[in-house]
């Protein structure tokens, strides 16, 4: 999944002490990806890599190399190219574009907590970049990771997508939604079907997971079978929703249809792909 499986050991028992973090950027083979406000910087398809200054925060060990991150502002290094996350996820190896989501999730945090939510004052990183701390009331302060379910929901023989207003015309998906506090992953699947869709589930199943580094947000792809309701656009962020057939589907992937399906590396494809499969075995045509 893209995005994900960054592949480090991050060192969680050792990067609290500062000497230690200190040791490790000091090694001769020790190296930072770079961020700025124009996105992640690469360098011959490859993330740009360079020595860790003092700022940088500390990601893990890469097969016992030490990777750490740093955030330019709007700087620029003296030699690669910028990119957004989506652009250098189609254009990064599979764990350089999991390191640039996880390095952009964390300095994203920084650049947005340099205050105490609590009292206001100036907070410090701590913790090699993955805690800041408040020095005036003594607050601890963690990254944030906001869970969103993102479900397919089936009623046997038809998907259910919906197209967002702010869209691309004839762009279509899976529907998606943030979990509120106090709810389980299940009712959140459930609310956001019944809210976006006005179509009700049951037999909600976990499938997969993916990190969504805009900013922060962690998609928690889900499997839930229709048990009634026909859908129609209950939410103001849905311009449509409705049943697909296969077939429709299927003319969508291959890019031939009426209708636009998510980019190859969201889990949103994921999910559609794989019940495309399921579809296609089921009526026996090779998938
Ligand atoms: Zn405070």
């Amino acid at each position: 999944m893209t995005f994900a499986g960054a592949g480090l050991d991050r060192a969680a028992g050792e990067r609290g002490r500062p000497e230690w973090v200190r040791a490790r950027r000091e090694e001769p083979e020790a190296r930072a990806l770079l961020l700025s406000e124009r996105g992640v910087w690469m360098e011959d398809g490859r993330l740009l890599l360079v020595r860790p200054d003092d700022g940088a925060v500390f990601l893990g060990l890469a097969s016992g190399v030490p990777v750490f991150a740093a955030h330019l502002g709007d700087e620029a290094p003296a030699h690669g190219t910028p990119a957004g996350l989506r652009e250098a996820a189609t254009e990064l190896p599979a764990d350089d574009a999991a390191l640039a989501a996880y390095a952009a999730s964390l300095l994203g945090w920084h650049r947005r907590h340099r205050f105490c939510a609590n009292c206001g004052q100036p907070t410090e990183p701590r913790d090699a970049g993955h805690e800041r701390y408040c020095p005036a009331c003594g607050t601890h302060h963690f990254p944030r990771t906001d869970p969103v379910v993102i479900v397919r929901v089936t009623d046997g023989l038809r998907l259910l997508l919906g197209r967002k207003a702010a869209w691309p015309e004839r762009r279509y998906s899976v529907l998606a939604g943030y979990v509120e506090p106090g709810e389980a992953l299940e009712d959140a699947v459930r609310r956001e079907i019944r809210e976006e869709a006005g179509v009700e589930v049951l037999s909600t199943s976990y499938l997969a997971s993916q990190p969504w580094p805009f900013p922060s947000s962690l998609m928690l792809g889900f499997h839930a079978h229709a048990a009634g309701g026909e859908p129609r656009p209950n939410d103001v962020e849905l311009a449509d929703v409705r049943w697909f057939e296969a077939a429709e589907v299927e003319a969508a992937a291959a890019e031939s249809g009426e209708v636009f399906l998510p980019p190859p590396f969201t889990i949103a494809r994921r999910l559609i792909d794989g019940w495309l499969a399921t579809a296609a075995q089921a009526s026996g045509r090779p998938g």
